[in-house]
């Protein structure tokens, strides 16, 4: 695979942009992997580049029933930061994020990682209590993340109201090094580059079916066919039910629509992403100047992947209270995903009932930001056959032995 850089783009403008390949190989199913990898979602391309970098393991498959990031990974907000309460979910949250600081780099293709800061703002006494707490816990940790005062907000993101008419501000919780990125490129990076190191990308192939025998698992069946492979690891957020149904077994898991919209291009007015929990709504600016805007998860089950009115009536509600210059701005698009939430908010990376089936689920509305640490726990666990360190408080057995990780507080709206 040719690198991408300066001199690429000069040399391909002296020749009419003829020499560019294709970014990712799209080869026909093989009959048998060492590994198979359901979803071409960030976690599920990330998972198979960081077995083949790390673990130098490359008979791999990644099987996508659409296109690759067109599920929840291409319909997210973006944002990124790890000031989560629970050690374990500080510690794989902020190994993303470290990770996303130098991606461009590692892969060679932009991912646009932007660390304009992230800020949670604190309208009750109740929340201002529990972002202090995460704040000191974060800093035990070895994470910056701050509080910062309404009149600090006020100078980070002139453009906020904090004396509300319902719920006035009283504190935030800062993360300098949070921010965003750009999410098709997390995907097409990660593709290009598993692609290169030899994983075969295997789109418009939907699976149908698990095989198994009294070993364990045997392979797959897709609409291109059976496939062979010991080694299975579901990655289908919204889905991962569905295919664990296939698999023959449960999981503690509900599958719901998560919303998203974005206004008309406007000049800069917003470098940082704002998150109000308690009105419900966050917004951040694009590099297009598009005010990118987050809800609620809609509170039904459901596997259709758009958005509903009420959601947005409510979102636009808290954000015009909290940003009231945007009162008079047009909306363009909305669109909707489907998150696979779990009891305490926190993702699923484990073993499952069944031998040789792993599973990399639950990350609900927050699990961009998670992306390359998942990808990395993941491979060490594929390669291993078992969790290592990072991956392994977040277990399936976590539920029954009673060992919830509870970010409930934060992680359950403001991603
Ligand atoms: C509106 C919205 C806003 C969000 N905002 C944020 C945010 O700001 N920050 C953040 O950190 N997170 C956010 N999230 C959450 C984040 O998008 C997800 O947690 C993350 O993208 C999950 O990635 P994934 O790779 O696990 O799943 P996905 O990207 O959904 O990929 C799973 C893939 O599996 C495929 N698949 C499903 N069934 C099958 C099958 N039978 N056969 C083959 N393939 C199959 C799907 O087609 C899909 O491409 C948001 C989500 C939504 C919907």
């Amino acid at each position: 695979m040719k690198r991408y850089s300066a001199f690429a783009i000069a040399r391909e403008a002296l020749r009419h942009h003829t020499g560019w390949e294709r970014a990712w190989r799209s080869p026909p199913p093989r009959a048998e992997y060492d590994v198979v990898i359901v979803g071409a979602g960030g976690h599920g391309l990330a998972t198979a580049y960081y077995l083949a970098k790390n673990h130098g393991i490359t008979n791999v498959a990644v099987v996508e029933k659409g296109w690759l990031g067109g599920g929840n990974t291409g319909r997210n907000t973006t944002i990124i930061r790890s000031n989560y309460l629970q050690p374990s979910s500080m510690a794989i949250f902020e190994k993303s994020r470290s990770l996303y600081e130098d991606l461009s780099q590692r892969i060679n293709y932009n991912v646009m990682f932007s660390p304009r800061g992230t800020l949670m703002l604190a309208q009750t006494e109740h929340e201002l209590r529990a972002w202090k707490r995460t704040a000191h816990a974060n800093r035990i940790a070895g994470i910056d993340s701050e509080m910062v005062t309404p009149e600090q907000i006020k100078q980070i993101v002139p453009i906020i109201e904090t004396g509300g008419p319902r719920y006035p501000i009283l504190g935030g919780l800062y993360q300098a090094r949070g921010g965003t990125a750009r999410h098709d490129a997390v995907a097409w990076g990660y593709a290009r580059a598993a692609s290169a190191l030899g994983v075969d990308i295997i789109q418009q192939c939907e699976v149908t079916g698990v095989d198994r025998d009294a070993n364990g698992v045997t392979g797959i069946q897709t609409s291109e066919g059976a496939i062979r492979t010991r080694k299975l690891c579901i990655v289908v957020a919204g889905n991962s039910g569905v295919l664990a149904d296939m698999a023959g077994f449960r999981l503690p898991v509900e599958s719901v629509a998560l919303q998203a919209l974005v206004s008309e291009p406007i000049k800069p007015v917003m470098d940082c992403v704002v998150m109000a929990n308690t009105v419900h709504g966050y917004m951040s600016q694009s590099d297009k100047g598009e005010m990118v805007i987050g809800g609620g998860a809609d509170g039904f089950n459901n596997y259709t992947q758009r958005g509903s009115f009420h959601h947005l009536e409510e979102t636009v509600r808290a954000l015009i209270e909290t940003f009231p210059m945007i009162s008079r701005l047009k909306m363009l698009r909305h669109w909707g995903g489907i998150v696979d939430m779990t009891g305490d908010r926190s993702p699923i990376i484990g073993t499952t009932p069944v031998p040789g089936i792993f599973i990399n689920c639950g990350w609900g509305t927050g699990g961009f930001k998670a992306i390359p640490g998942s990808g990395w726990a993941t491979a060490e666990m594929l390669a291993d056959g078992a969790p290592r360190a990072l991956a392994a408080p977040f277990s399936l057995d976590r539920f029954t032995q009673g060992r919830m990780i509870d970010e409930s507080v934060a992680a359950a709206v403001a991603h």
